[in-house]
């Protein structure tokens, strides 16, 4: 393989220099992490799923309208996204309660929110990804109050589309994280989604049977974590077979 710049890495991906200015090679690691780093492993096989899980989602998203700054799938573990400058903020949305909420709040894993809630964490290891505030964000000038309704705007809508997109496979979209970043284009700069949407990063359920099929069998050793993630791209209608063939970005966005 070529040699090529590794701009940044992370705990579950890499990402490198982009063959054309403005462009990186996002490279989905088989690494899990959970609890900021106390428990680490490897889920075999899991960077080639959530490579194909995000691009779908991603690529699905952006036919909804939701500007991202996915590219095009390159091989079974990369893809070809823009670059951005990632805003340092975690978005959480959540439709059920589960995780941190629970301890933070006192509810009861599973019971239904009242409404949607949006929530913003500092994007920092070293402090845990503290919960912060609209008025931190704008204080440390994170991000500006007009990307911050941009970043709440497109994080329900994104919500809406997905909790649909899911529901349609039988699966329950607990909650999820997502990122993300400003797009520098000629003199224009936009806030677009980036990182990725993966079970990673996402809590689905089973609609029937509120089985995990997430991170969540790996933070808490259920087992199965791989047939887990398989289970959700086979939902969604990525088969291995389909991987082979033309990827389906390069079929969209000709
Ligand atoms: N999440 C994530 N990365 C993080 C923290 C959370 O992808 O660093 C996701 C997590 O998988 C879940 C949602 O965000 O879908 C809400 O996570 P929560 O705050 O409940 O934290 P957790 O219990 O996962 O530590």
């Amino acid at each position: 393989m070529p040699q090529r710049r590794k701009v940044y890495e992370g705990k579950a991906k890499v990402l490198f220099e982009g063959p054309e200015p403005g462009t990186l090679v996002q490279h989905f690691k088989d690494d899990a992490t959970a609890y900021n780093n106390q428990k680490k492993g490897i889920i075999t096989g899991k960077g080639v799923i959530n490579n194909r899980i995000s691009e779908h989602l991603m690529l699905q998203l952006s036919r909804a309208g939701i500007p991202t700054h996915f590219l095009r799938r390159l091989n079974m573990r990369e893809q070809l996204v823009k670059q951005v400058e990632i805003i340092p903020i975690e978005v959480i949305v959540r439709n059920v309660a589960a995780g941190s909420i629970c301890k933070r709040l006192g509810l009861e894993e599973g019971s239904e929110l009242p409404r949607s809630i949006v929530e913003y964490c500092y994007k920092s290891d070293e402090l845990n990804d503290p919960l912060i505030s609209e008025d931190h964000i704008t204080a440390f000038s994170w991000a500006t109050p007009q990307e911050i309704d941009e970043m709440f705007t497109m994080s329900l809508r994104i919500n809406d589309f997905l909790t649909g997109l899911f529901i349609g496979v039988n699966l329950k979209l607990v909650d999820f994280k997502i990122e993300f970043g400003r797009h520098y284009q000629d003199d224009l700069v936009r806030v677009i989604l980036a990182d990725e949407i993966t079970p990673d990063s996402c809590r689905l359920w089973d609609t029937i049977t509120n089985e995990k099929l997430d991170k969540d069998r790996f933070r808490r050793d259920l087992g199965g974590v791989e047939e887990a993630y398989q289970e959700v791209a086979r939902r969604l209608g990525i088969t291995p077979e389909s991987a082979n063939q033309e990827n389906e970005s390069t079929i969209k966005l000709r």
